[in-house]
């Protein structure tokens, strides 16, 4: 499918579920957008000579941070390094990141940013410069108590510490300008592995609310990065079957359980899934439509749309991307019964283990590591009960549920404040 329609379809999906939401809550039209409105925009054009050993050409790469609100607190969210990366595209997840920060109820409020970029075709050094440089131009808004980014996808622990460093350079050290940044520099236990975990526990709670034992479910992961391979792993600790997982090549198979750890060291050898010992090749289509209990997509949104909703064939689809399912796709899982656990509730597991990270270093005394994965639990599955509470006595699906708590909140916090 053509990236550009992808990102349509991202931001119109985003619209029309809190389209659904606002009717739900009766909001005025102005309250309506205010709450729809980024609060500032920032782009940045970052030059670079990818290839220093040469005299390759001078390119310049596009930069965004858009800061969509902040009535609860510093804007919050991640920072995307992919060729797709775009203004539209950044705006719809800045705004998913308010919604997200409200729903667990922590003190952020949400931003989205990012570079257009394919890392694959720039070496360490390289990045480390684009990284760098457009940090140096993002300062003015960044920020302890302003702005604190965060991995996404393309970025990483390596890429958190170069904006920590750069950001030092201005203001002494600072390791909570950003989150998700390497331990030895102030990072927390258990952040990398957090968006995964949350995403499994909030799956064998669903499991366990469909009388289904955890160690009889058949799940489906795709998209095999840091969401995907954490949530496998997870998951298959906890004795699920992990049926097939896919990356952007194509898919991996195997009825009887796909060994998830011998499938990371085969990515950490070989790049990629494909050629997994003990299973069968399948493409990105065939993995989506295979009959299980739990289809987990953890890559890029719009992955399941009104093309091939029909073909799901799964029990419940558990969002570990952000908007992976369009509106359309949405409607169409519904009517067939399919449950749906919507992203702001099911990646938030990342996003609140930054919020632990964060107090960490305000308070420079580090938790451990079953601390922060206990709170993480115990946190996601009350706020997964509480969805599901409202949910039931409204009479709407969880994703309305959903945006109703969290758009209550940012709306009274607008209110008090009087804006
Ligand atoms: N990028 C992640 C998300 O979409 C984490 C954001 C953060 O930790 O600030 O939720």
């Amino acid at each position: 499918m053509p990236v550009e329609r992808k990102h349509c379809q991202c931001q119109d999906t985003q619209f029309h579920f809190l389209t659904r939401a606002f009717e739900s809550l009766q909001l005025e039209a102005a309250q309506r957008e205010l709450l729809l409105s980024p609060f500032r925009e920032t782009t940045v054009s970052i030059p670079l000579r990818p290839n220093r050993n040469d005299d390759s050409e001078l390119q310049t790469f596009m930069g965004y941070r858009v800061q969509h609100n902040h009535a609860r607190g510093p804007f919050k969210g991640g920072l995307r390094f992919h060729p797709s990366v775009n203004l539209g595209e950044i705006r719809a997840l800045a705004q998913l990141m308010t919604w997200k920060t409200a729903l667990v109820d922590i003190p952020f409020g949400g931003a989205k940013g990012g570079i257009a970029v394919d890392t694959t075709q720039l070496d360490r050094h390289a990045l480390e410069i684009l990284t760098k440089r457009f940090t140096q131009k993002m300062v003015p808004v960044f920020g302890v108590h302003e702005d604190i980014p965060a991995p996404d996808i393309g970025t990483n622990p390596q890429v958190m510490a170069w904006i920590l460093e750069e950001y030092s350079k201005t203001h002494g050290y600072t390791p909570a300008i950003v989150t998700g940044k390497p331990i030895e520099l102030g990072g927390s236990a258990g952040r990398l592995e957090a968006t995964g975990y949350g995403v499994a526990c909030i799956t064998r709670e669903v499991a366990s609310e469909m009388s289904l034992p955890i160690k009889q479910a058949r799940v489906v992961i795709q998209g095999f990065g840091n969401v995907g391979s954490h949530a496998a792993l997870s998951l298959s600790r906890m004795g699920a079957r992990i049926i097939a997982l896919s990356d952007y090549r194509g898919g991996v198979y195997a009825e009887s359980g796909i060994d998830v750890s011998a499938a990371v060291r085969h990515v950490a050898e070989t790049e990629w899934l494909e050629g997994l010992p003990e299973t069968e090749a399948i493409s990105n289509a065939e993995l989506l439509a295979l009959p299980c209990d739990f289809l987990i997509p953890a890559a890029l949104e719009a992955t399941i749309d009104c093309d091939n909703a029909d073909t799901i064939k799964a029990k419940a689809v558990i969002e570990a991307a952000n908007i992976p399912v369009t509106h359309l796709a949405d409607t169409a899982l519904r009517d067939r019964g399919i449950a749906v656990v919507p992203d702001l509730l099911a990646n938030a597991g990342g996003v609140l283990t930054s919020y632990y990270e964060w107090v960490q270093n305000l308070q420079e005394f580090p938790w451990d590591y079953e601390t922060i994965l206990q709170r993480l639990e115990t946190r996601l599955l009350s706020v997964y009960e509480q969805v599901r509470d409202l949910a039931s006595s409204r009479q709407v699906d969880l994703r309305t549920a959903a945006y109703e708590l969290a758009i209550g909140r940012v709306a009274r916090a607008i209110a008090l404040r009087g804006f």
